[in-house]
């Protein structure tokens, strides 16, 4: 039995709606193909709303996201506004805004290297080989909300870390159960030997374990996670960490995966999901029809599977973008320039050619 689901597409701003469009037509093709009904509205944020509005997340989008399964979105962004930072209407303030009106707590991020860019990065292949992570990253918490303090003399500061039991709860519950459909394994990381926040943070993800028997946890200190992630890999299944860790970590863990152009990541609350690729609007090559669409095309693959729980149908994505990088079909970013064995191909016929391996 198919499923009957509204998906809200924003492309948002430069190359955003070149790959973006590439991301929907993954998502057309997989509902034809599974007999899904996918029901897709389009909304406009950043740039282009700030252009037709004057709001960079005008209040239609905002309301077409509340009634939407999830949410595919591009990029936001535009030049004129990285030059004058004193802008009062930005267009990442649209993006700030959607992620706090729609709750979204937990930013996930799959690092996944495909064999055939082993070689695109700086770590060694055979350390890389089967590397296949997912990263929890807390959202609302941390250093980046608690008070923050400057001495009358400006010559002492503060930040407070501050974390609250529900807020490490159910990150957890989200991480856990991601681990339960994955390989069972969720490491959590934290600094316990120093930090009291991240002695809750402990003691909370202990007990939400015992929820979760079948899941094999451990947990591990920052300092040894950043090492252990380069040395080791693959010994890691599912991460689950604070804001401030999980920012540094999750940026670590990008370069396994060697290109911007290949990394999608979700941001999710309690309903509505938002996936997107990691990558800005990259104003230097936009309209030029040169930007990697598979980005947006893995994020499709990451909304199938955690907001539908379509686990068949996003495997069939990941496989058929393993597939394009076997043939040896490459956009320009992940093209290796020591080979004249690659295609290089433009935006659209890179999506083309995973369509086809889709079909
Ligand atoms: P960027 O991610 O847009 O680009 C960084 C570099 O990577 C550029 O050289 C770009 O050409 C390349 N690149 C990025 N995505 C690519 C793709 N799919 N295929 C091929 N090459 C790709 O970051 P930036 O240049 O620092 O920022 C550009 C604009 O994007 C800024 O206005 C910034 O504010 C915005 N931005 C938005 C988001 C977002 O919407 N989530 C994230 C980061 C930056």
């Amino acid at each position: 039995m198919g499923v009957s689901k509204k998906i809200l597409v924003i492309p948002g701003d430069g190359i955003g709606q070149e790959v973006t469009a590439w991301g929907k037509k993954v998502l057309e093709t997989i509902a034809v193909n599974f007999n899904h009904t996918f029901t897709f509205d389009e909304g406009i944020m950043g740039h282009v709303a700030i252009e037709a509005t004057g709001d960079p997340l005008p209040a239609e989008t905002l309301d077409k996201a509340r009634a939407s399964d999830a949410i595919l979105f591009g990029a936001i962004g535009h030049a004129k506004y990285d030059n004058d930072p004193t802008a009062k209407v930005r267009p990442e303030q649209g993006l700030l805004k959607i992620r706090k009106e729609l709750g979204l707590y937990a930013n996930l991020r799959p690092i996944k290297l495909f064999d055939d860019l082993l070689q695109a990065s700086s770590i060694k292949p055979e350390i890389l080989q089967g590397a296949d992570i997912l990263f929890f990253r807390e959202l609302t918490g941390d250093v980046y909300f608690g008070e923050k303090l400057r001495s009358e003399d400006r010559a002492t500061a503060s930040d407070l870390m501050i974390y609250h039991k529900y807020e490490v709860e159910r990150i957890a519950r989200k991480a856990f159960e991601a681990a339960r459909t994955r390989r069972k394994k969720l490491c959590s990381v934290d600094k316990a030997n120093v930090l009291e926040a991240s002695r809750l943070w402990r003691e909370v993800v202990q007990e939400i374990a015992k929820e979760f028997p079948d899941v094999e946890t451990e947990h591990m200190f920052i300092d040894n996670a950043a090492m252990q992630l380069i040395k080791d890999p693959k010994r890691f299944d599912v991460v689950v960490t604070g804001n401030l860790f999980g920012d540094i970590l999750t940026d670590e863990a990008s370069q396994i995966a060697g290109s911007m152009g290949m990394l999608a990541s979700a941001s999710v609350g309690d309903r509505v999901g938002f996936y997107e690729p990691i990558h800005g609007s990259a104003h230097d090559i936009a309209g030029k029809g040169i930007a990697n669409p598979l980005a947006s095309i893995l994020s499709a693959a990451l909304l199938l599977d955690i907001s539908f729980g379509l686990k068949d149908e996003s495997q069939r994505v990941i496989r058929a973008v393993d597939a394009t990088l076997r043939q040896g079909y490459r956009t320009m970013d992940i093209a290796n320039k020591h080979t004249a064995n690659d295609m290089l191909l433009g935006t659209d016929a890179m999506g083309a050619q995973v369509l086809k391996n889709l079909n």
